[in-house]
């Protein structure tokens, strides 16, 4: 199929911008070919620049639990614009959603917001580092939480190891004070806590990590990490950007009912606006300026557009049973797709928690830690993926990235997708 107008503009966009795009795993660069530009989003689709509409289950990469232009959110959004987009002062919708969150999840007192998830951990992190006098994080391998220095950092596999940076332009002695642990892994966990617990200033991790696939762990892990680390004096950090008020009203805390010191949020609690927040106890959070001496800062942070269409979503949330009915609904696809998935030509496994939902083509089942899939295994999804596009199903471009269903998600979408999956499957099985 041929996209002229994507075509041109990524052209256009390759002169002005690197790569093309605004953030890397938009350019296709796991599936190859041209990354379609999206001019509008309707509910559950999106429409590129040439006009070809496709059934979108990326939704911005979380945001988008109500869908494309939800027309509450949009009108909140258009309202609170009339009244003045950021003024740089306090405002009333910071402090209804602070409210908010701070209601809705278990054992926070205050947060702050500010303008996207990197940002979110980036601050919390300091205010760890603050509040214990310690230098050292841990975080997992698999486990993605912006890309602040000290977070673009990965290891080697087994045992706890020494960060190294996994990017370009970041000092080794940054990474230095990062230590990486395997993901469903007690004693790695336990044995760096027993031999740097007194110095690890937190431990950071996605409680249903969700950027390398779908790796859901053992309640009783994510148990273990909570108790060692209060015997040592650690805080426990859930980034909670992508499960948070997502999986539940209270996140992955509350269905898991494990409670953090501290958590970070991100994509929900703007309903599409550049927001995040971090929070923790209100001893904690007395470590930040102007109360405190830990300094954090924007210039648009809590600006009132945004916080319009956070609450927007929330409201809708709140008021349609947003939760349960994205766990039908993830159940509805399930229960349509796995059937085409038992007759396919090479393994697909599904993994899901709530409304995340990952397509796993590892050979050997779905793995509970990172784990890289092998080349044929990458190569079969690009194929997948490019056959389902033409399909009219937009997946996100990456094998380790999940699904997300959103409220405009109904089950004849569901069964739209098992239908293009199978016939996507078998064309791409005729040639894998
Ligand atoms: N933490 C997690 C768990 C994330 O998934 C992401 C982004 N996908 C971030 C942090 C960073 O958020 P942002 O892209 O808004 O900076």
């Amino acid at each position: 199929m041929s996209h002229p107008q994507s075509t041109e503009l990524y052209a256009r966009a390759r002169r002005v911008i690197p790569g093309g795009v605004s953030s890397p795993v938009r350019a296709f660069g796991a599936v190859g070919g041209t990354p379609r530009f999206i001019a509008r989003g309707e509910g559950a689709h999106v429409i590129d620049a040439d006009g070809v509409r496709y059934l979108d289950f990326v939704g911005s990469w979380g945001p988008l639990i109500l869908g494309h232009a939800h027309p509450r959110v949009v009108s909140a959004v258009i309202d609170a614009c009339r009244s003045g987009m950021t003024f740089g002062a306090p405002c009333a919708g910071e402090v209804e959603l602070a409210e908010r969150i701070v209601a809705a999840y278990p054992g926070l007192e205050q947060v702050r917001f500010v303008s996207s998830g990197t940002e979110a951990v980036m601050s919390a992190i300091r205010v760890a580092r603050a509040a214990t006098g310690r230098s050292l994080i841990a975080k997992f391998s698999g486990c993605y939480h912006g890309h602040a220095d000290h977070l673009l950092v990965a290891a080697g596999s087994g045992l706890a190891t020494l960060g190294r940076p996994s990017s370009a332009g970041i000092p080794v002695p940054f990474a230095a004070a990062t230590r990486v642990l395997p993901l469903d892994d007690e004693s790695a966990a336990r044995e760096l806590l027993a031999r740097e617990g007194t110095e690890l200033a937190a431990v950071i991790i996605e409680p249903v990590p969700a950027n390398h696939g779908l790796l859901p762990q053992r309640r009783a892990f994510l148990e273990m990490l909570r108790a060692e680390t209060r015997r040592h004096g650690t805080l426990l950090i859930f980034d909670e950007v992508i499960s948070g008020f997502r999986l539940a009203r209270g996140g992955a805390a509350e269905r898991l009912a494990i409670t953090p010191d501290m958590a970070t949020f991100g994509k929900v609690i703007g309903g599409g606006m550049p927001v995040g927040a971090f929070g923790g106890s209100r001893a904690l959070m007395s470590h930040l300026a102007p109360e405190g001496d830990t300094y954090q800062a924007g210039t648009l942070s809590g600006n009132p557009v945004a916080m319009a269409a956070g609450l927007a979503t929330l409201d809708v949330l709140e008021r349609e049973q947003g939760w349960a009915r994205l766990e039908s609904l993830g159940v509805a696809l399930e229960e349509t797709v796995r059937p085409v998935l038992a007759r396919a030509p090479f393994p697909v496994h599904l993994v899901r928690v709530g409304s995340l939902v990952w397509l796993s083509l590892h050979e050997g089942g779905a793995p509970h830690s990172a784990a890289s899939l092998s080349a044929q295994a990458s190569e079969r999804f690009a194929r997948l993926f490019h056959a389902l596009l033409a399909r009219g199903i937009y997946l996100p471009p990456s094998p380790y990235e999940v699904l997300f269903l959103s409220l405009a998600h109904r089950e004849e979408h569901c069964a739209e997708l098992a239908s293009a999956l199978d016939s996507a499957l078998a064309s791409v099985g005729a040639v894998a």
